[in-house]
């Protein structure tokens, strides 16, 4: 088929193939022009492969320049480092873009969140830069350079402007960390200096914390460096009803990979009852970068509109729906 894109999918571990399956089977439904290519990583291919992240599918998604994934285990406190701190950083995939939003019918305390969470990817804490300088002192660094903190910045406020959002807040610890933090501050007060429609601000990590849970909907776009980034994004995940229903993607400049923000949830894999709405939901934000924006709506709609009947429901969220049968709800629905 002429323009037919390719996309490069991993399935992952645990949950991954299954909440892969139903979503792959949505994107057929919709027809767009997309060619699949599977993947491994994770795990349970390590004894395939000596790793979990072999290095044909890296090649496979500089190819391709779109993945589409599903979780892969880590080991806790040793074994092989993580396949997703691996692929962001072969594919210098910087930004970690994860939109929150209430879903229809899905009770939580609030109501009409809408926020996305913009993560920086490659540095801070979350580089994994120890070592042990004696026994029993361990020291662990915090990298924060202009280069990454300005790319950043304006991968947040670029976002804001092409989806008509109205403020950034910078989440920061500069009153104690003056000298990265400090840094941080600066390079998105430089950025945010091109965008005078945007409004800007900037809020204190602990106290965005505590104004997130009292009243998250006066938030809009969120920046942070990695290690903040990562607790405030789970943290927004919980305010509209967890995990199961949050999407996520992590761009590059010739890259993106987009995937559920949950883990292989060991507990239910194998079940037949995972959600597997994150991983569509992150389908949506996939079909949109590919500027298939017309099938995105519609798996979007698609998928609140059987939210909003409440009356096909995964186990996560109080129902008993299988996730076979929440997909064919999805699939009726298109
Ligand atoms: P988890 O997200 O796998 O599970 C936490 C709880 O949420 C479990 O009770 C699980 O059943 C439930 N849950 C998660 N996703 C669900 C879904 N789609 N539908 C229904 N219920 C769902 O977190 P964990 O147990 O801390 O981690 C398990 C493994 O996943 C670990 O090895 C961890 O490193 C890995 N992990 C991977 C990713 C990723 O690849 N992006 C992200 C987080 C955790």
């Amino acid at each position: 088929m002429a323009n037919t894109r390719t996309v490069t999918i991993i399935n992952g571990d645990g949950i991954g193939p299954e909440v892969m399956a139903a979503t792959v089977r949505v994107l057929e439904a919709l027809k767009v022009p997309l060619d699949f290519e599977y993947k491994d990583a994770g795990t349970e291919v390590v004894a395939k492969y000596g790793t979990n992240l072999p290095h044909e599918t890296v090649e496979a998604v500089l190819r391709s320049g779109i993945a589409l994934k599903g979780p892969t285990g880590t080991v806790v406190g040793g074994g092989l480092p993580s396949a997703n701190v691996g692929l962001r950083k072969r594919l210098d995939l910087y930004s970690s873009l994860r939109p929150v939003k209430s879903v229809p019918n899905v009770k939580t305390r609030y109501e009409n969140v809408d926020l996305v969470v913009v993560r920086e990817n490659t540095e801070s804490l979350y580089a994994g830069l120890e070592h042990i300088i004696v026994p029993g002192v361990v020291e662990s660094l915090k990298i924060i350079t202009e280069k990454a903190s300005t790319r950043i910045a304006r991968f947040a406020f670029e976002h804001a402007r092409k989806h008509g959002r109205k403020k950034v807040t910078a989440v920061h610890k500069a009153n104690i960390m003056k000298l990265s933090d400090g840094l941080f501050l600066d390079c998105c007060r430089k950025v945010g200096r091109e965008f005078p429609e945007i409004t800007y601000e900037e809020v204190i990590i602990d106290n965005l914390c505590m104004q997130l849970v009292k009243d998250p909907t006066r938030f809009d776009v969120l920046v942070a460096e990695n290690f903040y980034g990562d607790v405030l994004s789970d943290l927004c995940a919980g305010l509209v009803g967890g995990l199961g229903v949050v999407p996520g993607a992590n761009i590059g400049e010739r890259t993106a990979v987009f995937e559920a923000v949950h883990g292989t949830a060991p507990d239910i894999a194998g079940k037949g009852i995972a959600n597997p709405t994150a991983l569509m939901m992150s389908a949506v934000m996939m079909l949109d970068y590919l500027e298939h924006t017309e099938a995105a709506r519609r798996m979007e709609s698609a998928i609140w509109k059987v939210y909003s009947s409440g009356e096909v429901r995964t186990g996560d969220i109080g129902g008993k729906a299988t996730t076979r049968e929440f997909t064919d709800a999805i699939i009726a629905a298109l």
